[in-house]
């Protein structure tokens, strides 16, 4: 059985003060989320606040992106051993906005995505299409690249505690969500390639969705076979409305 893992990715959003208050409404409404991983990534400004309010919750701490270096004249960058010593748990890495805007490749997403892991830090290696791309039928195509690639340094006695997030782009902050045989048609395949690529650790990975989730539509994708869980942007900022996503609940918060 994979462990869901739900995981909010801020962005750049809120202040110290903003996620330490955050922490202080969030924290009493997931409590007895026991069956599932819940995962916070402030920006990295917040990390040191949400590690301290954190503590002995069952919630953890994850890096929104990290530098493939061990240390050195790097400027602006954030090691992987920096991220352990601020007590985060999972990093992502190959965020579309990292490789859109900032023009990240699939190999700098692998050395990233390897360096965490050596740093006992669990990637959560995010892929997706674009729109023109799926409407071209490209969808499997590329997704199997980026998999491929983003995935090309992780020793295969690793790769079970690697998380992937499939984050179609046209789904991400546009209030589109991919249907759930959408997602789960591309989550299949994402399996298959995930065996392909390491064996039995394959069906161990967790393939996280991500794109629009909300309250409203968390259950049902989350009830998808190969669904293990939602990397969540926009809805993740308000703590009742994540909390909801948290218990895969019905509502409207979002
Ligand atoms: C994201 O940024 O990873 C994301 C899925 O955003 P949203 O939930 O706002 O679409």
């Amino acid at each position: 059985m994979r462990r869901p893992v739900i995981a909010a990715n801020w962005k750049m959003f809120k202040t110290t003060g903003e996620a330490q208050a955050f922490a202080e409404a969030f924290l009493p409404l997931v409590k007895d989320a026991q069956e599932v991983d819940v995962v916070l990534a402030p920006p990295a400004t917040a990390l040191s606040t949400l590690s301290r309010a954190l503590e002995g919750s069952a919630v953890h701490l994850a890096s929104q992106n990290v530098c493939a270096e061990e240390e050195g004249a790097f400027t602006g960058e954030i090691a992987p051993r920096m991220l352990t010593d601020l007590g985060c748990r999972y990093g992502i890495v190959g965020h579309s906005e990292r490789r859109t805007l900032y023009g990240e490749t699939d190999e700098q997403v692998a050395a990233k995505a390897a360096a965490l892991l050596s740093h006992d830090v669990l990637p959560i290696v995010c892929v997706g299409e674009t729109l023109e791309q799926r409407e071209t039928g490209q969808t499997f195509a590329v997704v199997g690249v980026q998999l491929q690639e983003s995935l090309a340094k992780i020793p295969p006695d690793r790769a079970a505690q690697v998380v992937v997030a499939y984050e179609p782009i046209w789904a991400i902050g546009t209030g589109k969500t991919a249907t759930p045989e959408i997602a789960q048609e591309v989550h299949a395949m994402i399996r298959e390639r995930l065996r392909e690529q390491f064996g039995a650790a394959g069906d161990e990975m967790r393939i996280q969705y991500g794109g629009s989730v909300k309250p409203a539509n968390a259950k049902v994708l989350m009830g998808q076979p190969d669904i293990d869980g939602a990397l969540v942007g926009g809805a993740s900022l308000d703590p009742e409305s994540f909390s909801q996503i948290v218990h895969f609940e019905d509502g409207d918060a979002a």
